[in-house]
């Protein structure tokens, strides 16, 4: 029987599934703290499973491979968010801790029941979704309103960094782009007059507590984050307070644990819309490992060990810079180049991150760069200083 209440102490080890570098940093924030951990990922190579003291190469549903996790582990995290909920509710069934839970974690992984999720509580969060419509079958789209058009159609499952989503002006566009997307379940979003965007980070204990980041300021290039900055530029301190309040009142209403991030768009109007949520530590909460008392991935591992939840206070600005595996290549991918980190590292105000990735390709997330300033505006100029230096337009 395990035990519930009582937090699991540094020694003993916490399992992550996935092995990206969501994972990696997950596993060294815990390895910090004295954790072991264990690395399930299919993949032989994997920026998490090359550091964890156990890695178990294996399908997320092989039942041996969880079998052998539930054994070494009495508490599992996900970083990967289209882990099937198959593993999650196995490891739960085999007395694991899993947190988040299945339940929060499909939610997440399907945008017609993330949209209805949204809807549902906008009355309690004050924050709704942009007005959208489930595609499921041709005879959905004669009854699409026509003030959804100029419209967003988006796969329900396996979308990420602007994969799967293609903009239509009329439903006849809607029907050629359905048919493209292999007629698979699909949303239709309005697309909305967007000013910036912007994401809440919060982190909910096993005992109801909750806290929250400040929300950062999103700036995205060919659908991939290019940088977050925080405190959020634009953003009116009754905005934040509003969506600081709405990702609170979600991460409560499904009981999860763990830490969960709410991407948010501000529109030209002032209005604001929730946009999606993912199920774990998130590209946009990177600045907190270096510019707040507890960084996200900490945060995980204290959700996840049930200890109680880190001070989340920011102690500088910031300024988040992604690195893609474009800085390798001279233009294309048969002309390679090393990145400048010796420039990068130059700059005593720089904290750069990188993933331990064997093979950089263009669009690949390879690591990021904390630029952090006294001011706000000292950060961001740090951080446009540091992209010029590495070759990307700041
Ligand atoms: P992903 O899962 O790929 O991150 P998102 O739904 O977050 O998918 O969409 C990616 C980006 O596309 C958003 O960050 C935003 O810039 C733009 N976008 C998405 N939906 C809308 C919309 N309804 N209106 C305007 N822009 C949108
Ligand atoms: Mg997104």
């Amino acid at each position: 029987m395990v035990d519930r209440i009582e937090p699991i102490l540094p020694g003993s080890y916490l399992g992550i599934l996935g092995g990206g570098q969501l994972g990696r940093m997950f596993t060294q924030a815990a390895q910090a703290m004295g954790y072991k951990v264990c690395v399930l990922d299919p993949g032989s190579d994997s920026p998490a499973g090359s550091i964890a003291e156990k890695f178990i190469q294996a399908d997320y549903v092989d039942s041996a491979a969880l079998k052998e996790m539930a054994a070494l582990c009495s508490s599992v995290s996900t970083e990967f968010e289209n882990v099937p909920a198959q593993a999650l509710d196995e490891l739960e069934a085999l007395g694991v801790f899993v947190a988040p839970r299945s339940s929060c974690v499909s939610l997440a992984q399907n945008r017609i029941a993330e949209k209805k999720f949204l809807a549902t509580w906008k009355s309690e969060t004050n924050i709704g979704p942009a007005p959208y419509f489930v595609v499921e079958h041709d005879a959905d789209i004669a009854h699409i309103p026509a003030d959804l058009f100029p419209g967003i159609l988006k796969t329900a499952r396996m979308g990420y960094d602007g994969k799967g989503q293609v903009t239509v002006y009329s439903p006849e566009e809607l029907t050629t782009a359905w048919n493209e997307l292999g007629r698979v379940p699909c949303v239709l979003e309005k697309r909305m007059e967007l000013d910036f965007e912007v994401s809440a980070l919060v982190v909910r204990g096993h005992d109801d507590a909750v806290v929250a980041y400040p929300v950062s300021q999103n700036i995205h290039r060919d659908g991939i984050l290019h940088t977050s900055t925080v405190p959020a530029p634009s953003l009116k301190p009754a905005q934040e307070k509003k969506i600081v309040d709405a990702a609170k009142a979600l991460i409560r209403k499904i009981e999860y644990v763990g830490v969960l991030c709410v991407e948010f768009f501000v529109l030209k109007n002032g209005d604001i819309v929730a946009n999606e949520i993912a199920p774990r530590p998130h590209n946009s909460g990177h600045y907190t490992m270096d510019a707040c008392v507890t960084g996200q991935f900490e945060q995980q591992v204290r959700a996840m060990a049930r200890l109680p939840l880190g001070d989340t206070r920011q102690l500088a600005p910031v300024s988040m810079l992604n690195l893609l595996g474009d800085l390798w290549f001279e233009g294309s991918e048969d002309k390679a180049k090393e990145p400048a980190w010796n420039k990068v590292l130059a700059h005593p105000d720089a904290k750069l991150h990188l993933y331990g990735k064997s093979a950089p390709r263009i669009g690949r997330k390879m690591g990021h760069i904390n630029c952090l300033g006294e001011a706000l505006n000292e950060a961001r100029q740090n951080c446009a200083a540091v992209a010029i230096e590495l070759g990307i337009e700041p």
